[in-house]
């Protein structure tokens, strides 16, 4: 049983807070010191933060309040032009959640977030973690903000010998206990900065880190054994096969998802399916191996494999191309609501995902292409 440092839950928060005032971290989400947070703000930059770094975040989180000011102004976007200025964020849900969300505020809630957990929780893609977030950041409540950030931190301040996976709730009870009396909103994203800036996971900086007289391992090369980890497992494996289809105007065929599941609504190459057995490719029913057939046209199959890691499994991706001719017609209706041939200067207006971005990259130097 780890000894809980009790003289130290002040020590902890005083000196954190002393070292923000000095070094906070200039982002466009955050109010300037001793200004109240934009709650829109809070939340647009906490959704977009889930899964994905701070700078990568920044030029999306600009260009989003750019076009869309406040919660009313997204409420009343289109579903598919957020999707389009989400492409590249990845775990598209996220922005159909936001869409969903604002309206719900924007309706029921007069365009002002609720302030209370349970009502945060109840919308759309907000869970444990943003709740928290946006009560301490946005209404500087007192409120126990923890991501893998702040876990990395407790995990190595008290030397915490169980798995972080096991550890978790053993963590969270920890944090709770060191939460300050005010500036709550300081102290939550205090911890963030120290987490991103300092304690950071390879090689934790302890020597200019404010912790260092009371953490357990700070200063000594045991620090980044910290959080310990579960071993590994594999990334399991999948299969796909992706048709790049051109018409007679040099317009390229997309496919628009459903709008559940995975890279839910946004805009593809079509394919056949990802499959966990490559073989499952060649016998696909949709795709007549022996003609190299698929919406009744004839395709190459390029030779290159492309692999795309996605946060449980890694695609192997195969591309086939066609081009629309006297030789190789289209004979079937598409159905419209899901295909539309896109020119490539409107490209641009597609909500494509990352996946769809590097098939059309390793397509250009196939010049016969012409893109
Ligand atoms: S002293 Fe080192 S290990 Fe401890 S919290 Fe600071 S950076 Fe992390």
């Amino acid at each position: 049983m780890i000894q809980l440092k009790k003289n130290n839950y002040k020590t902890f928060s005083n000196s954190l807070l002393s070292w923000y005032d000095l070094n906070r971290r200039i982002l466009p989400w955050r109010a300037p010191p001793g200004e109240i947070s934009n709650p829109y703000f809070v939340y647009l930059s906490e959704i977009m933060l889930q899964q994905t770094v701070v700078k990568t975040v920044i030029p999306y989180f600009l260009k989003f309040v750019r076009k869309w000011p406040d919660i009313n102004a997204l409420a009343k976007a289109k579903l598919h032009e957020i999707n389009s200025y989400w492409a590249g964020l990845g775990y598209y849900s996220r922005a159909k959640n936001l869409h969903e969300t604002a309206k719900i505020i924007s309706n029921k809630y007069d365009g002002f977030f609720p302030t209370d957990k349970n009502s945060l929780i109840a919308l759309p893609g907000i869970g444990e973690y943003t709740s928290s977030a946006i009560i301490a950041i946005a209404f500087d409540r007192k409120s126990n903000v923890i991501d893998g950030n702040v876990e990395r931190v407790f995990s190595r301040f008290y030397a915490v010998k169980k798995p972080i996976e096991e550890s978790k709730i053993f963590i969270k009870n920890i944090a709770e206990k060191h939460l300050p009396d005010q500036r709550h909103g300081d102290y939550a994203q205090a911890l963030m900065d120290l987490g991103s800036l300092i304690c950071i996971p390879k090689s934790p900086r302890c020597t200019i880190c404010p912790l260092l007289a009371i953490c357990d391992v700070g200063g000594s090369t045991r620090a980044k054994q910290y959080p310990i980890k579960l071993p590994k497992k594999e990334k399991e494996e999948r299969y796909g096969l992706f048709f790049y289809l051109k018409n007679k105007d040099g317009a390229v065929l997309f496919k628009t998802n459903k709008s559940s599941g995975l890279l839910a609504n946004m805009d593809m190459l079509p394919s056949i399916g990802w499959y966990e057995d490559s073989n499952r490719l060649k016998s696909s029913p949709k795709f007549n191996k022996k003609k190299h057939e698929f919406l009744g046209l004839k395709w190459k199959i390029l030779d290159q494999n492309l692999v795309h890691i996605f946060t449980h499994f890694k695609l192997n991706c195969t591309v086939a191309i066609a081009t629309i001719n006297d030789e190789n017609e289209l004979l079937i209706d598409l159905d419209k609501s899901i295909y539309r041939f896109v020119q490539k200067k409107n490209m641009n207006d597609l909500a494509l995902p990352s996946l769809t971005k590097k098939i059309l990259n390793s397509l250009k130097k196939h010049e016969s292409l012409n893109f």
